[in-house]
């Protein structure tokens, strides 16, 4: 059972008819995806792959992505995906890197390929979706397959997505077969009574990342369930996609609720089948969720992890129960702490989340640690960053997660913010998240981010990018007023800037360091 890809089988052999992908007016079975993965494990085969060589996906959201990564791990391949937004300057160090000799794009990506190509091991590229001047069209490139699965152990690797690399090159994550097993059968188990074979799961989060790959796709093939890829986000898309085709689950990172909330006729879909929307990727300010489940019958519950974590860690599961703000309890089987800069322990608060302006922050916060089965082997052929990235303590392997957190009694944590998000303005620690919260509580912000600047005087100085909503009549000093008389004096923004809208990643991370560079 080494192979991550014998979870599908599993579905494939109980329920070889049921739907596996829909995608527009295609749908395809169990039956269907498992014959089409064979013919791609057989392709790979036939053109020299073996198991451990790299297979790279630069696709969005498509069924042929879905055939073409179960493909390669039957192969016994390590799948590499990229965010298929990226130019050949940013695949350039992923090919590179990675050593990949197999690509499978889309078309209108193939020529970025192309360009650097020379630098790199590709040899064969696969193109998806029309015609293109170099490459394979993907369905030339299927030959007939068999039955066979490449034997894996589990400590292999099967995915290696990479770090989006804003402080430094990406990072190669090596994410083995029993990490993203075990992460995604967790994924199914804080679904309300389990992820069922009945349940249509949208899948609007970019499977380039692991959020989409491990909570979205692979949770849902490996329950038997029914996966609906949609290439690229738009809202009105997504919820008519829920309301015809009476979706039950929906993932998604905080901007794409926030664009919910803010469609003009977001009241008149029904989402009335949904039974669970999970949250995850960065904190969901509490106005959006709120403003959301007002909307619609259902809940949000947030989790949190990171790529190296495949990614779940923690979880609102409702097996435990659900606290707004908090990221929730560890999954089973991971560990959680958090560390001085000198590893010790933090004692838990009583009860959270707390009141930021009666607790000293300081005392309480540290960095979050994990450890556990789905925590990744390392970041590849980088000792350095390996050495930084682990604590070996009390016979277990902690990873430092880079986040500021605080955890209570009862077992809940809580993330403050990223570490290296953290202002110091002369001398004073500002957690940009706590302005956020409070920014989007205002009726004239649609959406916010806050960052320190470069300041002779006190360091840094925080200011705010602020997006007004339609017709909002208000001023920075407006807004500069309102945050003083809800903040402490040296937590307001000094600086409010407002923005049509803020610079954010695939994943809806606001990038942040080019709002400071500003
Ligand atoms: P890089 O690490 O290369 O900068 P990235 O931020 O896109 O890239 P991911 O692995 O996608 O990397 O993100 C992990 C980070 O997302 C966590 O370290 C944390 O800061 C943030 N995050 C995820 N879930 C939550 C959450 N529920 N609340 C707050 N932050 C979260």
């Amino acid at each position: 059972m080494a192979n991550l890809v014998t979870n599908v089988q599993s579905s494939v052999e109980a329920n070889p008819d049921d739907p596996a992908v829909v995608y527009e007016d295609h749908e395809f079975s169990y039956g269907e995806l498992w014959e089409q993965t064979g013919q791609f494990a057989a392709a790979l085969r036939e053109n020299g792959a073996e198991p451990g060589d790299r297979v790279a996906l630069y696709l969005p959201n498509l069924p042929q992505l879905v055939a073409a990564f179960h493909g390669a791990l039957r192969a016994g391949c390590v799948v590499v995906p990229m965010n298929p937004q990226y130019k050949s300057r940013e695949i350039s160090h992923l090919l590179e890197d990675s050593g990949a000799e197999t690509v499978v794009a889309l078309a209108d990506v193939v020529p970025f390929v192309e360009e650097v190509r020379d630098e790199t091991n590709v040899e064969t590229v696969v193109t998806v979706g029309g015609e293109a001047d170099a490459g394979t069209p993907f369905r030339e490139f299927l030959t007939e397959g068999d039955d066979s699965v490449a034997e894996r152990a589990d400590d292999d690797v099967a995915v290696q997505p990479y770090t989006s690399g804003t402080t430094g090159q990406p990072k190669g994550v090596q994410l083995t077969h029993r990490n993203l097993a075990s992460n995604a059968r967790q994924s199914m188990d804080i679904v309300p009574d389990g992820l069922q074979p009945s349940d249509r799961k949208i899948g609007v989060l970019p499977l380039f990342h692991i959020y989409g790959m491990t909570v979205g796709m692979n949770a849902a093939l490996f329950a038997g369930a029914t996966f609906y890829p949609l290439p690229k986000w738009d809202a009105q898309e997504a919820l008519s996609l829920v309301e015809d085709a009476e979706l039950t689950l929906f993932d998604a990172v905080p901007a794409m609720y926030n664009d919910i909330i803010n469609q003009p006729n977001a009241e008149s879909f029904d989402l009335s089948s949904l039974r669970q929307c999970t949250v995850g990727g960065s904190g969901i300010p509490i106005e959006v969720l709120r403003a959301f489940e007002d909307l619609y019958p259902v809940r949000i519950d947030e989790g949190y992890g990171l790529t190296e974590t495949s990614p779940v860690t923690h979880f609102n599961s409702p097996n435990w129960g659900r606290r707004v703000g908090s990221i929730g309890k560890p999954l089973e089987g991971v560990d959680a702490r958090i560390v001085t800069e000198d590893f010790e322990t933090v004692a838990p608060v009583e009860e959270g989340p707390v009141d930021e302006d009666e607790v000293d922050m300081d005392e309480v916060t540290g960095e979050l640690v994990v450890s556990g089965p789905n925590v990744m082997k390392g970041y590849l052929g980088l000792p350095e960053a390996n050495r930084k990235a682990f604590t070996e303590a009390d016979g277990k392997r902690w990873f430092h997660t880079g986040d500021l957190g605080y955890h209570d009694e009862d077992g809940y944590f809580y993330v403050v913010d990223r570490k290296k998000h953290m202002i110091n303005t002369a001398g004073y620690n500002v957690y940009p998240r706590e302005v956020e919260e409070l920014l989007f509580e205002h009726e004239a912000v649609a959406d916010a981010a806050v960052v320190g600047i470069e300041d002779d005087r006190r360091g840094e100085t925080v200011k705010a990018f602020v997006v007004k909503t339609p017709d909002a009549d208000v001023t920075a000093d407006e807004i500069r007023e309102y945050c003083l008389s809800n903040l402490a004096e040296y937590k307001h923004p000094r600086e409010v800037e407002f923005v049509e809208e803020l610079p954010r990643t695939t994943t809806g991370k606001v990038q942040k360091y080019e709002l400071a560079d500003e």
